[in-house]
């Protein structure tokens, strides 16, 4: 019998790796629900509403209608990638500039109202391994298995810093630090949903564990 499975934490924690595992184990769809709010921010920023000295929330929270945001399964990839008005901008989404405004943009409760309506709908029929910082909190308070994603800063940043290195960016460790750290901060700070674990998730540090003993872990619990 089909479940939903929620997974929320910090930033970089590796909740999106262990998502897309699982989903594919069990045949379930993955939502990545920060590629949603990466994506109303790439939108914003192409349109000059957002940069580092200023931020047009009305002209965004007026201009939301435009934004439509999809998923198609590509096969090589093994998982959904997220589409802008019809662009794929899988790639453009995941830049340390995009990751410097979203937390920013998640914050306005217009956008957030937006996103979980979506995000409910796309989860509506089970089946569904979704990961974010509000899915066992607001988007399925309901959700059958709540896990909660841990890991200490540095070794966040430095899985995230691994990962840009390795598709070609140029940026400092200590940028993608203090862009984690700034994150964690606005993200469990923000009046509207802040990043809290549900009371019925469950907590797991991977600091120190490998990604097969995460998935491992993950599904024990699933099989429980
Ligand atoms: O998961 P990812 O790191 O790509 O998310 C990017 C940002 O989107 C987070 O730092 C957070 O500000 C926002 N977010 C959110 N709620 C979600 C998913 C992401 O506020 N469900």
């Amino acid at each position: 019998q089909n479940i939903t499975i929620a997974i929320d934490g910090f930033s970089s924690t590796g909740k999106s790796t262990v998502a897309k595992q699982l989903a594919k184990h069990l045949g379930y769809i993955y939502v990545d629900t920060g590629a949603m709010y990466r994506a109303v921010t790439l939108y914003t920023m192409q349109n000059g509403w957002i940069d580092k000295d200023q931020f047009d929330v009305d002209a965004l929270v007026s201009n939301l209608d435009k934004i439509v945001i999809s998923f198609t399964f590509n096969p090589e990839l093994g998982f959904a990638e997220v589409y802008l008005n019809g662009v794929n901008i899988e790639r453009e989404i995941r830049t340390l500039e995009v990751s410097s405004f979203v937390s920013k943009v998640a914050a306005i409760p217009e956008v957030r109202y937006q996103l979980v309506k979506q995000q409910q709908k796309m989860g509506k029929d089970k089946g569904v391994v979704m990961d974010g910082r509000d899915i066992g909190t607001v988007v399925f308070p309901y959700a059958e298995l709540k896990l909660f994603m841990t890991a200490s800063a540095d070794k966040r940043a430095i899985r995230r810093f691994d990962e840009l290195i390795g598709r070609g960016d140029d940026v400092k460790y200590e940028d993608v630090l203090r862009n984690v750290k700034e994150r964690d901060y606005i993200d469990s700070h923000r009046e509207d949903s802040p990043l809290v674990q549900a009371e019925d998730a469950i907590a797991i540090d991977n600091s120190d564990l490998t990604l097969e003993q995460q998935f491992d872990t993950v599904l024990n619990l699933v099989n429980k």
